[in-house]
């Protein structure tokens, strides 16, 4: 398991059929909902690395690497001393997309 988190190579989708959003682990061929392939990365959107929730803000760590939608979700992976540290050397920080 993934030191960031089990849904760390997670990316979020969208659907230009069904107009729904989905997350899918690299290139899925088919929209999870209605199953057209007719589907783009969501660019205003990223997948929590600890819960897997879809979030329009959020963390970042590391260029990407780890993303987390909440500070519950930042202290399973990262202590706050650790967050800090990191934000401080432009290695992590808050964003909306
Ligand atoms: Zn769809
Ligand atoms: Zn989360």
């Amino acid at each position: 398991m993934n030191v960031f988190g089990k849904y760390v190579d997670y990316l979020a989708y969208h659907c230009n059929d069904c107009g729904g959003t989905f997350l899918a682990r690299l290139d899925p061929d088919k929209c999870k909902l209605c199953g057209s392939n007719n589907i783009d990365l969501a660019e205003n959107k990223r997948v929590c690395s600890h819960c897997g929730k879809l979030m329009n803000d959020g963390y970042v760590f590391y260029d990407g690497e780890a993303y987390y939608c909440s500070d519950k979700c930042l202290h399973q992976h990262f202590f706050e001393e650790e967050y800090i540290r990191a934000f401080n050397n432009d290695d992590a920080y808050w964003t909306e997309w």
